[in-house]
């Protein structure tokens, strides 16, 4: 008998095309120096992009680009190794210090994106730990879930920012174990903002040590773009704060930051940290430009923070189904998959608009969404323009989401 693998590979395909699912990628060329602006390939035609992570448009700031421009052609193109192997260079140990000193931590720890900084550490810290016990937000990431399974550690999930349930679960812990609780600052999918000051709170009264990604608030929130942390002012109280290098700074790569002992433990035993080749030196300076930068412009958060009010203000005027936020992230409420990828599709055919559908996995069934994150490139113009073809759009598809009916669904 013979296996038809090619079958198994189609199946699986049929079924997410059923769901509505499917996911297309876009073909996208951005000009640096018109972003929001990009050909789209698809279409042949300029789009307006209105679903990015480069939040602050420092994927084409002129500091970052000479930064990266001057480091490749001084020290060329890759590191050549792994950071043991011959891999290690003076602009990746700038970068780590330029973190650390961001945080206000002892120490900083570079990987190739955030995605593995958070499954390396992660499954690292918690298989190091005796019997440790993870207490993890329902909404974590991907990367942090990866991580933690990756471990083997005793895992309880918390209600998303439930700072009760997260203490019932600590209470009935053997106060003996070592504990570690992980967390996101600005959730990205909702836009949400957790309580990081009450979960310290909750951290010191059970003896644990927390785990906070701030992948979607750095570059953006505090006086020197560190995050909701410095914004809160309890950036000494968290014991590791993750970040990305590829969202707000517009370049690529991830980091942690904590303690001497921590990171030096994390840099000799995380398979995911030793065993990679190390970011290229024209990756660390960009990001370390991108990152003083920001520590001392406020201009960029600013105007990110004013256009976001003006673009919410617009969509809810016109009786657009935005959700609540506490952030720079606007989701507009679809609440069916094939609607939302209809509505993306629609946006990018009719008006050559780019938003993403956002779907199940990413977000709970029933959820689904059009995410939408206004930067400080987009125009006046361009927004009025959004608001006018979401309204069309979701008239012409009949979308009747409602807000207020999330919390029955979530
Ligand atoms: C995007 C994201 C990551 C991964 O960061 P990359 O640098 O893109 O790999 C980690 N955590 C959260 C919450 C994210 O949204």
């Amino acid at each position: 008998m013979t296996i038809n693998y090619e079958s198994f590979f189609e199946a699986s395909i049929e079924r997410l095309k059923k769901e509505g699912r499917y996911r297309v990628f876009n073909d996208l060329e951005r000009k640096a120096g018109s972003f929001p602006l990009a050909k789209s390939n698809i279409t042949g035609r300029t789009v307006t992009v209105w679903c990015s992570n480069d939040y602050l448009g420092m994927g084409q700031h002129p500091k970052v680009i000479t930064a990266m421009a001057e480091a490749i052609g001084r020290l060329g193109t890759g590191a050549g190794g792994t950071r043991n192997i011959s891999g290690n260079h003076h602009a990746i140990v700038t970068l780590e210090k330029t973190v650390a000193e961001l945080h206000r931590k002892e120490a900083g720890l570079v990987f190739t994106s955030g995605y593995v900084a958070n499954e390396a550490s992660l499954g690292t810290l918690c298989s190091m730990l005796p019997n440790c016990i993870i207490y993890s937000d329902e909404f974590n990431h991907a990367s942090m879930i990866h991580g933690i399974r990756n471990s083997k550690a005793e895992k309880h999930v918390f209600r998303h920012n439930d700072l009760e349930h997260l203490e019932s679960l600590l209470a009935a812990s053997d106060p003996a174990r070592p504990k570690v609780i992980a967390f996101e600052s600005v959730y990205s999918m909702d836009g949400d903002i957790s309580p990081i000051s009450a979960i310290c709170d909750l951290a010191e009264k059970y003896n644990a040590i927390t785990y906070l990604d701030e992948v979607h608030a750095v570059g953006m929130y505090g006086e020197r773009g560190a995050g909701v942390a410095e914004r809160d002012g309890v950036m000494e109280r968290v014991t590791m704060i993750q970040g990305t290098l590829g969202k707000a700074y517009g370049v690529m790569g991830g980091y942690i930051t904590g303690s001497h002992a921590l990171i030096d433990m994390l840099r000799s035993y995380s398979p995911g940290f030793i065993f990679t080749t190390a970011l290229p030196p024209a990756l660390a300076a960009g990001a370390t430009a991108s990152i003083l930068h920001l520590m001392e412009s406020s201009d960029e958060r600013v105007a990110q923070q004013y256009k976001v009010g003006v673009m919410r203000g617009m969509m809810e005027k016109a009786g657009l189904p935005v959700m609540p936020t506490m952030s720079h992230i606007l989701p507009v409420l679809v609440a069916d998959p094939v609607l939302c990828k209809q509505a993306s599709d629609m946006l990018l055919s009719q008006f050559d608009i780019y938003v993403q559908p956002i779907n199940f996995p990413t977000v709970p069934r029933g959820t689904e969404r059009l995410r939408i994150t206004p930067n400080p490139c987009h125009t006046h113009a361009m927004m009025v323009e959004l608001t006018r073809a979401l309204v069309w759009v979701f008239e012409r598809l009949g979308i009747k989401a409602d807000v207020e009916k999330l919390k029955e669904v979530a």
